[in-house]
């Protein structure tokens, strides 16, 4: 087993509301979005500021990640990973699933490197529909 990470500095209060907002949600929400949630707005976190201040180190703590394609962020299902990691975004729902890509980080990287390209984040986005949104469809159409 690997040795158990040396503790961190604890989260403040606006990062444990915005992480908490962000677990609670079932879809990522950008930054107006946190701001609008009344259990945000409630304990005194009022500009977009303060909320960018606690995604920075949520991000870097790797408990959130950005959906670059939505300009969003999720709470990381199963912090902290080094691996990277693939997102499934559903185009009907907004719902993200957040997918271990260990498996092909290795073949992504040199197929980078063959072309002289050094990845220093690997971060997949796929589009398309969850189970729930394409079941919907064939329901509608017989
Ligand atoms: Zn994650
Ligand atoms: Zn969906």
């Amino acid at each position: 087993m690997p040795p158990a990470p040396a503790p961190a500095k604890p989260l403040t209060h606006n990062q444990r509301i915005v992480l908490a907002a962000l677990k609670k949600a079932d879809a990522p929400l950008t930054v107006y979005q946190i701001l609008a949630l009344r259990a945000v707005s409630n304990k005194g976190l009022r500009a977009p500021l303060t909320i960018y201040r606690a995604l920075e180190r949520l991000l870097a703590l790797g408990l959130v990640h950005r959906i670059e394609r939505l300009n969003a962020y999720v709470a990381c299902e199963h912090a902290p990973h080094d691996s990277a990691v693939g997102f499934a975004i559903c185009t009907d729902c907004r719902r993200v699933v957040e997918l271990p890509l260990a498996a092909c980080e290795k073949h992504l990287a040199s197929t980078a490197r063959r072309s002289g390209f050094q990845i220093e984040t690997l971060q997949v986005e796929m589009v398309g529909r969850c189970p729930r949104c394409s079941a919907g469809e064939e329901d509608s159409q017989g």
